[in-house]
């Protein structure tokens, strides 16, 4: 699964996908929630893709907004920005 395909996806399509996940890593504190993706589609809409949520992101923790998004399938993260 190429990342670089990935972010320009909607996160529903991921959703769909059997096993997949998307998880955001802050850079500043490594807090790497997973994404609950039925909750994003409902807030945003079925149309925001995975760059638009990495765009809108904070952690949780620290506040920062240099977060990456890791996105895997069974336990094989790839990473993207
Ligand atoms: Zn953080």
């Amino acid at each position: 699964m190429d990342p670089e395909l990935i972010a320009p996806q909607p996160v529903a399509a991921v959703m769909r996908r059997a096993g997949a996940w998307l998880a955001l890593v802050c850079e500043r504190c490594g807090h790497a929630p997973r994404v609950d993706m039925p909750a994003v589609v409902e807030r945003y809409g079925s149309e925001i893709t995975v760059r638009d949520l990495v765009r809108r992101a904070r952690c949780t923790r620290c506040g920062c907004r240099e977060v990456e998004v890791c996105i895997g399938h069974d336990g094989q993260p790839s990473w993207t920005t």
